[in-house]
């Protein structure tokens, strides 16, 4: 089926908001194995509306529109959808006691213009709104699915998962699998798989890259859930014997689960000091809900004086090889593990950019030091990106190297 989503409102063609309606629909139904061929933006126009609209009924099966359905006379996509395929529009009993109701309950006061929200076309679906006023619309016209719904997010999504999606859903079963990847650019991993992306149909395999990491989403589809789950695990296989170093985890959990779940598994503790991620680990780590089970403290020494007073990096050190050096991220983890009773320390120092790189160390490198009762070592890495992106690359390298 191919699908089109059409999203009404000047205020999306001034970017004053994200469309976020758009995304949400897009992986909805990519979810449920649709194809989104087209997103419009049409703003508050009758006349664009209308032309956006037979655009689309020439060449998508299932049109979604979001937004315009409200009181107000901007609000035109019921209007302009019933006129082009002729539908009359009639005053809907039971979605008007449902809008007097919710002014009830809400204690505000209905105007007469709100009555225009339950005058839908005739015949048509109506998609109750449990959140809002305006209800949604669902027509089935010449083999065409026409879907409207309501602008403001929080409605729409309730509304297209609740009532849009049992209408809409083809009779076999969509599965995905994602594996997560670190440490290998797009390129270089779509090359290694390049065989199996190319001869594979069902299920598919697409490849998706962000802040120095690529996920790898595997797509079945079939009657059977069996028999997706099989080729689905087939496919992993074959994948895994290329990428298995890459890969950090085969169920879409973060790198930074991933290293939770192993300090929870091992009962160990630890504890981040961070310089150049300026509190970015600790802040990422402590958004796992049972954090404190594994983490003991984390610390931001940005300047040399705070290395050396909280983490008792020698002065020496910091003049003899520099901030950013691996000796420092060593001296940092090592500083924090003996102040700190944790199992295994973890330190940042860097250059985040954009400015501050020098010929040893250009804008980029980045050292982690790990310190435990055992040993402690530093790595080196180089990210490219602006400074928000290194220090997510950064961040994410601890937790990389953390589990490791
Ligand atoms: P209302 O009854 O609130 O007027 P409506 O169906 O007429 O609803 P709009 O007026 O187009 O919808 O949008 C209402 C609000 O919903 C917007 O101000 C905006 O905050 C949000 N919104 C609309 N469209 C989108 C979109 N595509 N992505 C994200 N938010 C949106
Ligand atoms: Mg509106």
């Amino acid at each position: 089926m191919k699908a089109e989503i059409i999203c009404v409102g000047t205020e999306l063609l001034l970017g004053n908001i994200v469309n976020t309606n758009a995304q949400f629909l897009s992986q909805r139904l990519a979810d449920l194995g649709i194809d989104v061929y087209y997103h419009s933006v049409v703003g508050d126009n009758a006349e664009r509306l209308e032309k956006a609209t037979k655009i689309a009924l020439n060449r998508s099966e299932l049109i979604i529109y979001t937004g315009g359905l409200g009181p107000t006379s901007d609000d035109l996509t019921k209007e302009i959808v019933s006129n082009i395929l002729g539908l009359e529009m009639k005053l809907d009993n039971i979605s008007l006691e449902k809008i007097k109701e919710y002014f009830k309950k809400s204690n505000k006061i209905m105007t007469e213009n709100n009555i225009k929200q339950a005058i839908l076309p005739k015949d048509c679906i109506v998609l109750k709104n449990d959140v809002g006023t305006a209800p949604g619309v669902f027509l089935d016209y010449n083999e065409k699915k026409i879907v409207l719904l309501p602008g403001p997010p929080k409605e729409m999504n309730l509304m297209f998962n609740n009532y849009v999606v049992p209408l809409i859903k083809q009779d076999y079963i969509i599965k995905s699998k994602t594996l997560k990847t670190i440490g290998i650019g797009e390129s270089q991993l779509e090359d290694l798989i390049k065989d199996l992306i190319e001869e594979q149909t069902n299920p598919t395999i697409a490849t998706y890259a962000k802040e120095g990491q690529v996920d790898i989403r595997i797509t079945g589809k079939d009657r059977d859930e069996e028999t997706i789950d099989e080729s689905i695990k087939k496919l992993v296989e074959k994948i895994d014997k290329v990428l298995k170093n890459y890969i950090y985890s085969y169920n879409n959990k973060t790198i930074e689960e991933v290293f939770y779940n192993l300090l929870k598994e091992k009962n160990m503790k630890v504890a981040f000091c961070e310089s150049c991620t300026g509190g970015l680990v600790s802040s990422r780590f402590t958004r796992i809900p049972g954090a404190s089970l594994v983490f003991d403290r984390g610390i931001v020494t940005y300047s040399n004086n705070a290395k050396i007073t909280e983490l008792s990096v020698k002065g020496e050190t910091l003049n003899r090889y520099s901030a950013v050096s691996s000796q420092t991220a060593i001296e940092m983890a090592n500083g924090l593990l003996s102040k700190s009773n944790v199992d295994m320390a973890l330190s940042t120092t860097g250059i985040a950019g954009p400015s501050g790189g020098t010929k040893t160390t250009p804008v980029g490198t980045v050292f982690i030091g790990i310190a435990t009762k055992h040993e402690s070592l530093a790595i080196e890495c180089h990210f490219s990106g602006d400074r928000q992106s290194i220090q997510d690359k950064a961040a994410s390298k601890v937790f990389d190297e953390g589990r490791k």
